[in-house]
């Protein structure tokens, strides 16, 4: 008789068990997460990409009174027929900004200008276009409605409606807004501040002169840009050397001084033990190994009180576990309710490689045609083509189990746009 040999059940989502999925890394950063608390008051001049830290009521409507939405002529609308012209007599103008004080009576009209009030008596305007006028007569044809042309007040806010709530990320139309109601400032929460150095025996930096088998650190540059365009305030703390006594007082430095914590390189398995072993000592650390394509190593938890992200060192890499674990992080951490992520569906222009196991994030290239999306791969996708990063605008999102994705075929893009 033949042994039994006992069988395993098949690994359940992925072939390598020891895996995190995307989803699941996402979902374990919450804990390591607080969101800042201090608040500050701007002016709103200074609060573009702020979050607002409290809930806006409308102190007054806008419009605050009745104007018109067309240069004119002001009305009674029981004085129009729809059977046949009516001759007006013209009495005198309302102004933007300098409004018609009297009031209009029956066969009265009034000459009013975009944005000027709507003078007392009247309803309804006719447009200049419309009209004849001889002298101080203005005839008005048939086939007018009543409150035509006509902006009411509150019509686009409403007082004491909410006009904008906590969390809320300031850009140009919220500045406008918070303007519109006479509002000059607005309590803001303070920005998150990010710590990060980059850690590399062979990293030069910008403005050094490159020697033999050294490269130029980008990722900090990388990083500056992204947090910044993230709202977070930046404490760089350079380049350092693969030493441990360097990397653990550089750890201790930033945790002391910023909310987050994030380096760059050696938490891949190759170079990755001593830093381990400087995290361990100083923190709750997790190294995760991710089921996704670029970006597989990232080591996550807290040193003292700040949130941690080892990201791997490969450029392409960085950018992908950024916006995809640390800037979802950054946006709660700094007051923002979280959002889905913003996913659309594109036609593939060409044959996308891809083995199961990972999700993939491909760079790519997102046009529209006719009304439909497209994408096509930005050129080579490995982790060190960061010129790729530069010529694609989306992420070409291919699922975990998936295999190669045939030219013609429906795939899931996530353009860059999502990420400022
Ligand atoms: P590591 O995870 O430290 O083994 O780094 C993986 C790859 O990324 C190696 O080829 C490194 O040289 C490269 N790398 C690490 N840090 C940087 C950096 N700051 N700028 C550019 N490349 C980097
Ligand atoms: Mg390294």
């Amino acid at each position: 008789m033949k042994p039994t040999i006992p069988v395993s059940a098949p690994a359940c989502d992925t072939p390598d068990p020891g895996l995190l999925t995307v989803v699941q890394a996402q979902t374990h950063i919450q804990q390591f997460i607080t969101p800042v608390e201090a608040t500050t008051n701007l002016n709103i001049r200074d609060a573009l990409g702020r979050v607002l830290a409290s809930d806006i009521t409308a102190p007054i409507n806008v419009p605050s009174y009745a104007n018109s939405a067309m240069d004119g002529y002001a009305v009674r609308s029981a004085d129009l027929s729809n059977q046949q012209p009516i001759e007006f007599n013209l009495i005198g103008t309302s102004w933007a900004g300098k409004p018609f004080t009297g009031t209009v009576a029956s066969k009265q009209c009034v000459r009013i200008m975009t944005g000027a009030k709507i003078p007392a008596g009247a309803d309804t305007v006719i447009m200049q276009e419309q009209v004849q006028v001889q002298d101080h007569l203005v005839r008005i044809g048939a086939g007018h409605q009543t409150g035509q042309n006509v902006r009411l007040p509150g019509d686009d806010i409403r007082q004491g409606s909410a006009l904008l709530t906590r969390g809320k990320k300031l850009g140009p139309a919220e500045l406008g807004l918070l303007a519109s109601q006479g509002i000059a400032q607005v309590a803001v929460y303070r920005r998150v501040r990010v710590a990060f150095f980059s850690t590399g025996d062979e990293l030069t930096p910008v403005g050094e002169a490159l020697r033999d088998g050294q490269i130029y650190d980008s990722n900090r540059y990388t990083l500056t840009g992204m947090l910044t365009q993230a709202g977070a305030e930046l404490i760089d703390l350079g380049v350092i050397a693969d030493q441990p006594a360097a990397i653990e007082q550089a750890m201790h430095s930033a945790a002391a001084q910023a909310d987050v914590v994030i380096t760059t390189g050696g938490v891949s398995v190759g170079d990755a033990d001593f830093v381990k072993a400087v995290l361990e000592k100083l923190g709750k650390i997790n190294f995760w190994r991710i089921a996704m394509k670029p970006g597989k190593p990232l080591a996550l938890g807290k040193i003292a009180n700040a949130a941690f992200f080892g990201l791997p060192g490969n450029p392409v890499s960085v950018m992908a576990t950024f916006y995809e674990f640390v800037l979802p992080a950054l946006r709660v951490m700094g007051g923002e309710a979280s959002r889905a992520p913003l996913l659309l569906h594109a036609i593939s222009k060409s044959r996308l490689k891809k083995s199961p196991g990972r999700t993939d994030f491909q760079r790519g290239v997102l046009s529209s045609e006719n009304g439909k999306l497209y994408v096509d791969a930005s050129g080579m996708q490995a982790s060190h083509i960061l010129s790729g990063m530069s010529r694609a605008n989306c992420f070409i999102i291919l699922p975990q189990d998936s295999g190669n994705v045939e030219a013609g075929a429906e795939v899931e893009v996530q353009p860059f746009a999502d990420f400022v």
